[in-house]
C-alpha cells in the first residue's frame, strides 16, 4: 500500500511523540526507551495503525512498535495516536529489511504480520515477509519462546507461509483457514485489510509459528 504523497506528512511524523527517528541507536536499549521491561511486541507492515494503536490501548504492559515502510502511510498511523495517552506504542517508518539494525538479539517476544503483501509472481517471492528469507531474520531479534503471528485472507500467500515456516526450520503450533469461525477468534483485534476482506465474505487465515 502506497497512498498519494501527503502534504506536511514527513514534519507531522517528526513531531509525533510516537514516532522514532533513528530507530538504529536504540538497538538493544528497547526497554530503556519505554523506561520498563515489559515485553515487546511488534508489527510488521501496520499500515494505517488500526490494529497496533487498539492492542497498546487493550495491553498497557506490552509494548508495542509499529513498522511501516511507506511515510504517506505511516502518517495516518501517527494521526489516530492524537488522543492516546499510553506510553507503550512507538511507530517506525522503514523498511523490514533492516529489521536486524534496530533490533537486538532475542529483544522482542511476537512478531504479527497482518496482510502482508502479496508479491504475486515468483521472481518477488523474497520480499514476501513471510518468506523463509524473512524467518530468518526473524529468528535474530525473536526470543526464544516468541511468537510470529500471521493473518491474510490470501489463500495462495497463506499456503506459501505455511510451507515457509517448514522451510525455514520453525515450528507450526496452530492454524486455521476460518479466524473469525475458529477457537482462535476470542480477544481478535482487526485490522483495517480484515475489517474490508471479511466484510466482503472473505475467510481469515491466520498462523502462529515458533522458532527452535
Ligand atoms: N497491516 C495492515 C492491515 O492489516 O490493515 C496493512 C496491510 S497492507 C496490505 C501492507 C502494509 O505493509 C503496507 O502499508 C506496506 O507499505 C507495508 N509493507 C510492505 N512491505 C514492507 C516492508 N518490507 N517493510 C515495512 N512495511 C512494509
Amino acid at each position: 500500500m502506497r497512498l498519494r504523497n501527503v502534504p506536511g506528512a514527513r514534519e507531522m511524523i517528526i513531531e509525533s511523540p510516537f514516532s522514532i527517528q533513528e530507530p538504529e541507536r536504540l538497538k538493544g536499549h528497547w526497554s530503556g526507551e519505554f523506561g520498563n521491561h515489559h515485553p515487546i511486541h511488534i508489527e510488521v507492515g501496520m499500515g494505517k495503525g488500526k490494529f497496533i494503536l487498539e492492542m497498546a490501548k487493550r495491553n498497557p504492559k506490552i509494548n508495542y512498535i509499529g513498522i511501516e515502510k511507506y511515510s504517506s502511510v505511516l502518517v495516518r498511523a501517527v494521526e489516530k495516536t492524537e488522543d492516546f495517552e499510553g506510553n507503550n506504542l512507538r511507530l517506525i517508518r522503514m523498511d523490514a529489511e533492516n529489521i536486524q539494525d534496530i533490533f537486538d538479539e532475542q529483544e522482542v517476544s511476537r512478531i504479527y504480520l497482518n496482510f502482508s503483501d502479496p508479491w504475486p509472481k515468483d521472481r518477488h517471492a523474497k520480499r514476501r515477509l513471510t518468506s523463509a528469507r524473512f524467518f530468518e531474520r526473524y529468528q535474530h531479534i525473536l526470543k526464544s519462546d516468541g511468537r510470529v503471528i500471521f493473518k491474510t485472507d490470501n489463500r495462495e500467500l497463506f499456503d506459501f507461509s505455511l510451507e515457509q515456516v517448514k522451510e525455514a526450520g520453525w515450528i507450526l503450533e496452530n492454524y486455521t483457514y476460518d479466524l473469525h469461525h475458529s477457537e482462535y477468534n476470542e480477544g481478535n483485534v482487526m485490522t483495517e485489510y480484515e475489517e474490508k476482506f471479511s466484510a466482503k465474505g472473505n475467510p481469515i487465515c491466520r498462523l502462529t509459528a515458533y522458532r527452535h
